[in-house]
């Protein structure tokens, strides 16, 4: 009897342990998979998606800036919702890792906006290359995460920035203008006027103006349906491929385009 309880005993302790194991690695493997697998990391953020509500997806610009994105990330974070950060890779380094890196466990998405604000159209095509790999690179270096996105500064865009792009560039159709403005009001304003069901909102993460808008912006949205999400998550959602060398401006259905389909 006493060899019995012996092997009852060791079978559980066993057993517990390897509990401890399976439920102590499961969160780390998730974590892995959710930055490793998009297909994966899509459905996990999208899987509550309800068609029958607009999605929106929040952008922010020429960032990080520590201050302020932290404060941006906090009303995210707050109302459990996310957004797509075009990061200048000149801003990206070991001070402004832990911002980089905040993004990414809020489930947030790190897009290209070159390496130093480069106006594209300007440059050749090695030059092009040059400033958007600089960028990749050190959102890998310091996030961990390949970067999908490009969004060119200004918005300024020719045949030769499709040709080179190697991703989809990300436009938009609301301009907040808030790097113009710094004003709290006129950012909350043209959200509220122009906001429809796959709006991508154009804003910049380095001013206090529009960490406010959000403060304000973001539990109203939410409170009137809008699901936000990030650029990649809004597609997959729309069931849109994204091509690279493509503008895309809006993710959602066009007026027009529907008076098309009939
Ligand atoms: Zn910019």
């Amino acid at each position: 009897m006493g060899k019995l309880h012996d092997v009852i005993g060791f079978v559980q302790n066993e057993q517990t342990a390897l509990n401890h194991v399976i439920y102590n690695s499961l969160p780390d493997q998730l974590a892995r998979m959710l930055v490793e697998d998009r297909e994966f990391s899509y459905y996990m953020s999208t899987r509550d998606y309800d068609p029958e509500r607009p999605v929106m997806a929040l952008t922010f610009d020429d960032g990080p800036k520590i201050g302020n994105t932290e404060r941006i990330l906090d009303v995210l974070e707050k109302y459990n919702v996310t957004a797509t950060f075009f990061v200048v890779g000149s801003n990206v380094n070991e001070n402004s890792e832990y911002l980089l890196k905040r993004m990414v466990d809020l489930g947030c998405e790190i897009g290209n906006h070159t390496n130093d604000h480069e106006i594209l159209t300007g440059l050749d095509a090695a030059g092009m290359k040059a400033q958007i790999k600089a960028t990749d690179d050190k959102i890998k270096q310091y996030a961990g995460v390949d970067c999908h996105l490009l969004r060119p500064p200004g918005g300024a865009y020719n045949d030769e920035v499709l040709a080179n792009a190697g991703k989809p560039l990300i436009y938009w159709n609301v301009d907040t203008n808030d790097w113009e403005t710094l004003s709290t009001e006129h950012v909350i304003h043209e959200i509220r006027t122009y906001k429809h069901d796959g709006s991508i909102i154009l804003m910049h993460d380095l001013y206090e103006c529009t960490a406010e808008a959000m403060e304000v912006v973001i539990p109203e949205l939410i409170s009137e349906g809008y699901q936000l999400m990030t650029i990649s998550d809004m597609a997959y959602a729309k069931g849109i491929d994204l091509e690279n060398g493509v503008n895309y401006y809006d993710l959602g259905m066009f007026p027009d385009e529907d008076e098309e389909e009939e």
